[in-house]
C-alpha cells in the first residue's frame, strides 16, 4: 500500500520503487478521458499519474499541455493523482527537431509535477547533452524528470518489424553500461528502459490494431536495476503479458505507462455510439480492468 498524503511525485515514485509497487501512468489523447480515469482511481482507492505526451496534442485530441492541466485540475485528488508530462521528444516521430526546452518550461508554468524528455532518437552523446539541459531546467523548477535510453519503438509511422525478430535480436534494448554513464552524467531521476516493450502504434491504420503480446527481458532489467538503483519506467505497458509485468515490478519498474488499453475503447465506443458519456464509461471500465488484470493492483 502506497502512502500518499502530501508527498510530492519524487517521494511517491521513490517509495513505490523501494516497496516494489508500481504506479500506473495513464495517457490522455482526448480530454474527456481525464474524468473517468480519476474516478476509477478514487473508487478503487488507488493512486496514479495523469500524463500527456506531445504527440497526443499534435496528432490526437489533447489540444495542448495547458488544456490537459486545466482539465486535470477540475478532477484531481491529492490522495489519488499527480500530473506528469510524458514524452517531449528532442527529435519527433517525423524526424523534426522540437523546441523541447520550451515545452518543459511551459509545463512547469502550468503546474506539471514531473516531466519527461525523450532524446532516444539521438546518439548517446547527444542524448546526454539534451537530457542534461532538460534536467537543469526541471530541477530548478523543483520537480523530478524522466528520460529514455534505448528505443521503445511504436511511435514512428509504418509497421514494426516482426516482434519475435525484434525481441531475439535485442536491437534497441537499453545497454547497462550506457545507462550507468547516462544517469551519472545527466542526473536524471527516473529512466525509461527498452527491454522488449513497445508503444502501441499511433499512426495511420496501425493505431486501431491489436497490440502484439510483448515479452520482457527480465535478466537485462535486473542488470540495469542493480547498476543504477533509481526508479525505472516501463513504457508501452498495454499488452505485456501479466507475468512479465509482475517480474518487472519486483526488479525496479516503479512507473508503468498505460496508453493503448484505454485509448482504443474510448475511440471505439465514441465511433459506435457517438456518445462521449458512453466512451467515458468505457474508459472507466478499462482503467479498472488494467489495474486488476494486468497490474494486479486490485
Ligand atoms: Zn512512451
Amino acid at each position: 500500500m502506497l502512502e500518499i498524503s502530501n508527498k510530492n511525485t519524487e517521494e511517491i515514485i521513490l517509495s513505490a520503487y523501494r516497496s516494489r509497487i508500481v504506479v500506473p501512468a495513464f495517457n490522455i489523447p482526448f480530454l474527456p478521458m481525464v474524468a473517468p480515469i480519476i474516478q476509477a482511481l478514487k473508487d478503487t482507492g488507488k493512486f496514479g499519474l495523469i500524463q500527456v505526451a506531445r504527440l497526443e496534442w499534435i496528432k490526437f485530441g489533447a489540444r495542448s499541455l495547458e488544456a490537459v492541466a486545466e482539465e486535470y485540475r477540475l478532477h484531481s485528488s491529492v490522495e489519488h493523482t499527480r500530473l506528469h508530462l510524458d514524452h517531449i521528444p528532442v527529435i519527433d516521430e517525423d524526424g523534426q527537431r522540437v523546441d523541447f526546452l520550451d515545452d518543459l518550461k511551459k509545463a512547469l508554468d502550468s503546474g506539471y509535477e514531473s516531466l519527461m524528455v525523450d532524446g532516444s532518437r539521438l546518439s548517446l552523446k547527444e542524448n546526454i547533452e539534451a537530457t542534461s539541459r532538460a534536467c537543469d531546467i526541471t530541477h530548478k523548477g523543483g520537480v523530478p524528470i524522466e528520460a529514455e535510453l534505448g528505443a521503445v519503438l511504436g511511435h514512428e509511422a509504418g509497421p514494426l518489424p516482426p516482434y519475435n525478430e525484434l525481441f531475439s535480436s535485442g536491437k534497441g534494448f537499453t545497454d547497462v553500461n550506457q545507462a550507468k554513464r547516462f544517469v551519472l552524467e545527466t542526473g536524471v531521476d527516473w529512466l525509461s528502459v527498452a527491454i522488449g516493450n513497445i508503444h502501441g502504434a499511433v499512426s495511420g491504420v496501425f493505431k486501431n490494431q491489436k497490440k502484439v503480446p510483448a515479452r520482457l527481458d527480465i535478466e537485462r532489467l535486473k542488470e540495469i536495476n542493480a547498476a543504477l538503483g533509481i526508479p525505472l519506467v516501463l513504457h508501452g505497458g498495454s499488452g505485456i503479458q501479466p507475468k512479465y509485468i509482475q517480474e518487472a515490478i519486483r526488479n525496479g519498474i516503479a512507473k508503468i505507462n498505460i496508453g493503448t488499453n484505454i485509448r482504443q475503447p474510448y475511440v471505439k465506443i465514441l465511433e459506435e455510439s457517438g456518445s462521449t458519456d458512453k466512451a467515458q464509461d468505457a474508459v472507466y471500465e478499462a482503467v479498472k480492468d488494467v489495474m486488476k488484470n494486468e497490474l494486479g493492483m486490485i
